[in-house]
């Protein structure tokens, strides 16, 4: 706590001033290291008169300057706690989600570039909110992600994808998406076994596709896990390649049936000389290292054309089709 400070004016200054003392590069062996800080900043009493909701306050204000990677000060307002509640109530409802079943699960089409043959499905999660109606994966799964709830969450989908795709007329093989930490729980392998018995879904009919932020956090243990994975007799896709660190040892290391590249340099590709560029590049790399290459997010004929001329195999994307139900499919 600074006690001497009579204004918000002085407490920035005294943040700029502990900020020039930190960020500095710090000499290690002769090499220098960059140092970030992030820093939130909550004032008495406008904020709160205990210690501990300052503290809190703070803390959350710091949490806003490290995810938007700020290197001002943050001070405190009552947007951080909105958004904070919003984002503790969906938590909280994610939880009695999976209990009351609202839940539920699509599957999109992808398909060879060749002659359009179907390959699979990816499944994407659903959830049919009471109230807020569909939220979409991109704003529950992390939220999912944070406070632990993706490991029960990605269990059912697991199981219920397996079994779903077991009673279609002809069984397709279905492509999972499995979240970071799901792939450093060491049951992963034991809950895919068990999903495949119970359903019956022999074992190369599914796919798990994993990102590599799952990888990131502990590679081995990765490697570990997907390798044990593999010896079931499920395949492996790379998801989101280009976003990430898309390190190409990763790529050597991992034994990947599929990278699947991110649609973020799909849509447009055959307009942008820079998407090209990576897309062109992540074809090369899966040919010499043999792996199936996949583009996502294909939405019209240029760009697949484009696809098909530079030696990509498969697609998936609103070209060929928006997710569907399971029922959907079967009765196709
Ligand atoms: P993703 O794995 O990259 O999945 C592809 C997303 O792109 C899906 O969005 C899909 O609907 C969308 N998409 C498909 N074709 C096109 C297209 O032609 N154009 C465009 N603009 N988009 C297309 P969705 O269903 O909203 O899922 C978003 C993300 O949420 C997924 O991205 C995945 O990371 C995550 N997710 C979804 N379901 C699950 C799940 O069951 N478990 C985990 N761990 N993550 C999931
Ligand atoms: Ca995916
Ligand atoms: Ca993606």
């Amino acid at each position: 706590f600074k006690r001497d400070i009579g204004s918000r004016e002085d407490a920035y200054a005294f943040t700029e001033r502990l900020r020039q003392a930190i960020v500095p590069d710090i000499d290690w062996n002769g090499n220098p290291l960059g140092v970030g800080c992030s820093m939130g900043v909550s004032v008495y009493p406008d904020d709160g008169t205990k210690v501990t909701d300052l503290m809190v306050k703070a803390d959350l204000a710091m949490y806003r300057a490290k995810r938007d990677r700020l290197e001002e000060a943050v001070f405190y307002d009552g947007s951080i706690d909105e958004e904070n509640r919003d984002k503790s109530a969906l938590s909280i409802d994610l939880r009695k989600a999976l209990e009351n079943g609202q839940l539920e699960l699509v599957y999109q089409r992808q398909n060879s570039i060749a002659d359009g043959s179907l390959i699979g499905y990816e499944v994407l999660s659903r959830w049919r909110h009471p109230e807020r109606g569909y939220v979409t994966p991109d704003v529950f799964i992390p939220i999912a992600e944070r406070d632990g709830v993706i490991n029960e969450i990605g269990e059912w989908v697991l199981r219920k994808a397996c079994a779903e795709a077991a009673s279609w007329p002809t069984p397709a093989k279905i492509a999972v998406n499995v979240a970071a930490r799901q792939l450093a729980n060491s049951n992963l392998p034991e809950i895919v076994s068990s999903a495949l018995a119970q359903s019956g879904l022999p074992s190369e009919l599914l796919e798990i596709e994993i990102t590599e932020s799952g990888i990131i956090a502990d590679a081995r243990q990765a490697l570990k896990i997907v390798r044990e994975l593999k010896r079931i007799g499920v395949s492996i896709a790379m998801d989101d390649f280009g976003t990430g660190y898309s390190s190409l040892s990763t790529l050597q290391s991992f034994p990947f049936d599929k990278i699947k590249i991110d649609k973020a340099f799909v849509l447009d590709v055959s307009k942008s000389s820079q998407s090209q560029a990576i897309v062109k590049s992540t074809i090369v790399l899966g040919n010499a290292l043999q792996i199936a290459v996949m583009a996502e997010g294909v939405e019209n004929e240029d760009d697949l054309e484009f696809l098909r001329r530079e030696g990509c195999t498969q697609a998936q994307g609103f070209l060929f089709g928006q997710p569907m139900s399971a029922a959907e499919i079967a009765s196709a």
